[in-house]
């Protein structure tokens, strides 16, 4: 199979060297709600959400933002503040409630295709580790507390904290594998009903290191784009397509441009 991936092969497996940069690590980290797929067996990301496929966090290459545009904020305060470790939290409908699947440490960052005008920072992981989802309730206290508070999309979380949900999961079985071939089954999926595995992107294959080199900050003119648009319609300045999709998405799913799409005003 030609898109065959580097399974187990994350950026944890490699030294990333230019553009990538060594993150220092304070001991600090976020915890990061995501959409889980209702089709999985794991909770892997989901890939198959109507107009906003999503692809992080991307197993795949062990990377958070390099191909999303997904939580800026949380991507430019972790590289700031060495807030290295992400734990990553998704409810499992209809049983599970609000689980913790697994967690990245980030080793290494550098700027999106956004650039750091748009807060744009691209994370890889220099470990990684998913389990089988523990319910947040089901932790220990205060972890527990921590973990099921009513929050959105991100929460910072102290060096205590950090470490005591870190032995939580170390304490499981390594599952990743099992997480990265549900990615290629759903993906596959999602491509024999549609012919793209992420038709929001007008993308047929998955990701890889591969595509890597296409998502970084090439472009020193960047300006600032709104990272949201009320419409959910976003324009192409290189081929004028308009597009409909709940995320900014980095790159034209038409011309395949990278960070041409700025916000549609509604009726254009
Ligand atoms: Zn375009």
């Amino acid at each position: 199979m030609r898109e065959a991936r580097e399974h187990g092969e994350g950026a944890a497996a490699r030294r990333l060297g230019d553009p990538w940069r060594k993150l220092h690590d304070t001991g600090r980290g976020y915890l990061s709600v995501y959409f889980s797929d209702p089709l999985a067996r794991w909770p892997v990301r989901e890939i198959t959400r109507p107009a906003d496929n999503k692809s992080d966090p991307n197993i795949e290459t062990g990377t958070y933002g390099l191909f999303s545009t997904c939580e800026p904020s949380m991507r430019n305060r972790i590289v700031h503040d060495g807030a290295a470790t992400i734990f990553f939290l998704t409810t499992r409908k209809p049983h599970q409630g609000r689980v913790i699947s697994g967690y990245y440490h980030v080793g290494w960052y550098t700027e999106g295709t956004q650039g750091a005008v748009n807060r744009d920072y691209a994370l890889a992981a220099d470990r990684m580790h998913f389990i089988d989802p523990i319910a947040v309730e089901d932790l220990a206290e205060p972890l527990a507390g921590i973990c099921s508070a009513q929050f959105r999309t991100m929460k910072p979380i102290d060096a205590e904290t950090v470490a005591a949900l870190r032995s939580a999961c170390d304490e499981r079985p390594e599952r990743t594998a099992d997480y990265l071939g549900e990615v290629t089954r759903i993906e596959t999926f999602a491509r024999a009903r549609s012919g793209y595995a992420y038709p929001s992107w007008g993308r047929e294959a998955g990701f890889s290191w591969s595509d890597a080199h296409d998502y970084y900050q090439t472009d020193a003119e960047l300006s600032r784009v709104p990272n949201s648009s009320k419409s959910r319609k976003w324009r192409c300045r290189e081929c004028g397509y308009v597009i409909k999709s709940g995320a900014l998405l980095k790159k034209c799913p038409l011309c395949k441009q990278m960070a041409t799409l700025t916000p549609a005003e509604e009726g254009t």
